[in-house]
């Protein structure tokens, strides 16, 4: 028996019908399959909200939230985290910015996906310019990249395979941000909303 402790949607993963979902009828004909269900998403969200509470409860936070892809989680984790804190002893006092960077004591960076992970180097090589007492990133997705030294956030909610993903705010040239589930585009999606 293995026990995972994390969650890894493997490479050979077929994904879920569309057809098993609702979603918007804009959509009807752009997907391919559901890589991950709104629900699980939202779930899996409120237990990365209780380990950062526990890892870092009993201080104040800022929530740096990346833009615009990291809209949705962002929302939901730091939902989840008042959450927590209002029904219990350990509680995290949270301010929430929007990437503008200023003095900061203790940054919580929220990120949508981290592919290569170059974007999230910048951005913690950006930030640690301003001295914070500690940083910490959650991210909902990990791609899995062929790079080994691939960059891992301290919380992540699913590792992915190496494939473009849409939906719950992460977008394709600005589309999709109004799916809940995230999904893969099929090649008709890519030609009609191709720039
Ligand atoms: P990295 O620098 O880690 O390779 O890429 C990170 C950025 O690229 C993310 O912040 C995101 O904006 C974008 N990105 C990477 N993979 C995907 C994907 O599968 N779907 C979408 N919508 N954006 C992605």
């Amino acid at each position: 028996l293995t026990v995972l402790f994390d969650i890894q949607i493997s490479d050979n993963w077929p994904g879920y019908s569309l057809d098993l979902f609702t979603y918007p009828q804009h959509y009807y004909g752009d997907l391919e399959y559901v890589l991950i269900p709104h629900g699980i998403i939202v779930d899996r969200t409120e237990r990365l909200a209780k380990d950062i509470v526990q890892d870092i409860g009993d201080n104040d936070i800022v929530v740096l939230c990346v833009l615009k892809g990291g809209y949705k989680f962002c929302a939901d984790l730091v939902e989840h985290i008042k959450n927590l804190s209002r029904n219990s002893e350990r509680f995290i006092s949270m301010k929430v910015d929007f990437v503008r960077l200023k003095s900061y004591h203790n940054v919580l960076i929220v990120e949508d996906i981290v592919g290569t992970g170059r974007t999230m180097k910048v951005l913690l090589n950006n930030i640690e310019k301003y001295k914070p007492k500690m940083i910490k990133v959650a991210s909902l997705l990990v791609k899995r990249t062929s790079r080994p030294d691939g960059y891992r956030p301290d919380y992540y909610g699913f590792e992915i395979p190496d494939l473009f993903v849409v939906g719950y705010a992460l977008d394709y040239n600005e589309h999709f941000r109004d799916l809940n589930h995230i999904c893969v585009i099929n090649d008709h999606g890519k030609t009609k909303y191709r720039v």
